[in-house]
């Protein structure tokens, strides 16, 4: 089969579908986002509410999220999200059991007594940096249109545009836009040096023990926990020998155990680097 444009919307496939024909470390890795979400019919416990309730994102945990569907007594709770260079067999049972208890502790109690109708399990392709592989690249006439990771459902139709333009317009629709900078053959986009996604990787990291349950006594803050992090994210950057600063969701928790640095992952990883700083000459 032939075309003369062919655009390359695989998902989590497509990091293996492009390292076909481009070389090593041309584009940034695609790792797996799994996740779980579940809907739910409520007992007749109380009114439902009819707004999307939120918490925040933090790396090892997603923002937790309840949201009315169309349907009067039915809600969407969503979601889980573990990273992995390889595709997970399945979900954890210890996040499914964390979000279900999350939602009817911070949300709403009713929730607890909710039937269950779908449990939803999908993967989001996650570029290394948490950005988007969009537009052409060096073989011509072939487009990205991938790694969206959370953001793929409502993206979509601004992509979609886009693309449609370049398709159309050729390449000058491609450098005035703000899409370039989501142009896949690239180094990793970072928006901090490494020493402060260490920092910022060590908050999240005591965040998320809070979230999981961790209490410390009155008269302690979360520097213990922070400072425990620290150490360990370190000790993972150091592991890299000429790392990149990664979003704080790429490495905690995965990398928080120093045994993980001798995991393949972590080779991948490095493998990655060196082919990614001898192909964009950096
Ligand atoms: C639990 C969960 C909750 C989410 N919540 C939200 C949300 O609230 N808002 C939001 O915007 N996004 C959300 N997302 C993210 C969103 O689902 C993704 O960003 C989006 O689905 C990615 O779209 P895609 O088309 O790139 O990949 P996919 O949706 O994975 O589609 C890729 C398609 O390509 C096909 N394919 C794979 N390989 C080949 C091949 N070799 N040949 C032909 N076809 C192939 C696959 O079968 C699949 O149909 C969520 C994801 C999960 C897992």
């Amino acid at each position: 089969m032939s075309a003369d444009a062919v655009v390359l919307a695989a998902g989590v496939a497509s990091g293996a579908l492009a390292r076909q024909v481009l070389p090593p470390g041309a584009v940034p890795p695609m790792l797996h986002g799994t996740g779980l979400a579940v809907t739910v019919k409520r007992a007749n416990t109380g009114p439902r509410g009819r707004h999307v309730i939120r918490t925040p994102n933090r790396a090892g945990t997603c923002g937790l999220h309840v949201v009315p569907l169309a349907a009067e007594d039915e809600q969407y709770i969503g979601a889980t999200n573990v990273i992995s260079f390889d595709p997970a067999p399945g979900v954890h049972l210890g996040l499914a059991q964390t979000m279900m208890r999350q939602a009817s502790e911070q949300v709403d109690q009713a929730l607890a007594v909710a039937y269950v109708r779908r449990w939803m399990i999908g993967t989001r392709p996650i570029p290394l940096d948490c950005y988007p592989l969009i537009g052409p690249c060096s073989v011509p006439g072939l487009l990205f249109a991938t790694g969206t990771y959370r953001d793929g459902f409502h993206s979509s139709p601004a992509i979609a545009r886009h693309l449609a333009a370049v398709l159309l317009r050729g390449t000058a629709a491609e450098r005035d836009s703000p899409f370039a900078h989501f142009a896949p053959e690239r180094m990793p986009i970072e928006t901090m040096s490494v020493p402060e996604a260490v920092d910022d990787t060590a908050r999240h990291a005591a965040d998320t023990m809070h979230d999981q349950g961790t209490r410390m006594p009155w008269w302690l803050d979360s520097t213990p926990l922070e400072e425990w992090a620290r150490e360990r994210i370190r000790t993972f950057y150091e592991s890299l020998e000429d790392p990149v600063a990664l979003p704080p969701e790429m490495v905690d928790p995965q990398f928080l155990d120093p045994a993980a640095i001798e995991t393949r992952s972590v080779d991948l990883l490095r493998q990655y680097l060196r082919a990614a700083r001898t192909h964009h000459g950096t």
